[in-house]
């Protein structure tokens, strides 16, 4: 068998230890391995990397604790507007929705953009009658409602601000999820899904359903998804400059991603990080803030998991 890769993520940001309770780490960490031991097995049995990402991200989607979703946060107006990309490296086509209310799993309805329709993108109402129209599953918004994030929306309802997830007490952690992986195929493929920021208002979009920024695979660099402050994100067009990099530089992923995450985001006060995986399975989890909830896995590997930035 040839070798199988899968990274994924739950957010990045200010997650520091003595903020964080041992019952409240555990439950993070094993939401990440039990999605990273699906998306392994998947691809030992010989699934598609573009299957694959997407069933790893559904799941992490149905866990209330990462910002995507059933944990989505709340929007200005009080409902949850959900975003959310995929791209195949193989193929080359991609699928993304914005600003999508409830929608179970987001993540199925960039598929059904991206293999169901002659579209790359589709927004709001009009994104919901096509999921409407192809089947897919709706919730109701009580199904969305969490209490900690309702809190964090009321500190700052009627007012101009917004927050990242968990920005209380000044912390700032960016959550959304993202799954990446090489199949044994030689295929790559990366999927992200997000409910954006806290209080988001005038229809605000990040970067996570912007092909090329939050989001972006080929077959003969990597597949990217990022987590971070989505305006520098879309403005640095993150996860495509990586990918240039080892096009055009022959920069290997980990250089490629540094040079992006460490350097450039860092000028352009980009704070979050990214997970990547290449085509001999390489990965790279990088990350300019204080954590990332990350792990990581190949076929055969007893797999990684990690929340700061020292692990
Ligand atoms: N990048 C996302 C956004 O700006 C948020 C995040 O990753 O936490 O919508």
């Amino acid at each position: 068998m040839k070798k199988t890769a899968i990274a994924i993520h739950g957010g990045a940001g200010t997650i520091l230890r003595n903020r964080m309770t041992p019952e409240k780490e555990k439950k993070y960490k094993a939401g990440l391995r039990e999605a990273l031991i699906l998306g392994n097995e998947l691809l030992e049995k010989g699934g598609k990397a573009l299957d694959v990402v997407e069933e790893v991200v559904k799941v992490l989607e149905n866990n209330p604790l990462y910002n995507a979703g059933k944990g989505a946060v709340f929007a200005a107006d009080g409902t949850h507007l959900l975003d959310a990309s995929m791209m195949c490296g193989d193929t080359l086509k991609a699928g993304a929705i914005a600003g999508v209310r409830r929608v179970k799993n987001p993540i199925t309805l960039a598929r059904a953009v991206m293999d169901q329709s002659a579209y790359v993108m589709m927004v709001g109402e009009g994104a919901e009658a096509f999921a409407k129209q192809q089947g897919i599953t709706f919730e109701s918004e009580d199904y969305f409602f969490d209490q900690l994030r309702y809190d964090q929306w009321q500190r700052v309802k009627d007012t101009p601000m917004t927050i990242l997830d968990h920005t209380d007490k000044g912390e700032k952690n960016f959550s959304t999820v993202g799954a990446v992986a090489l199949d044994q195929y030689g295929n790559l493929a990366a999927a992200t899904s997000t409910g954006g920021m806290t209080n988001k208002q005038f229809g605000r979009v990040g970067d996570t359903p912007i092909i090329g920024s939050g989001c972006y695979a080929e077959n003969e660099t990597c597949a990217v998804c990022c987590t971070g402050h989505g305006e520098p994100f879309i403005r640095s067009v993150v996860a495509f400059d990586v990918s240039r990099l080892m096009a055009y530089k022959g920069l290997s992923l980990e250089e490629a991603a540094k040079e992006v995450v460490m350097k450039k985001l860092v000028e352009r006060d980009g704070e979050g990080g990214l997970i990547a995986v290449d085509r001999e399975g390489n990965i790279s989890l990088t990350f300019n803030c204080e954590g990332m909830y990350r792990g990581s896995m190949v076929s055969g590997g007893e797999g990684y998991v990690a929340i700061y930035g020292d692990e």
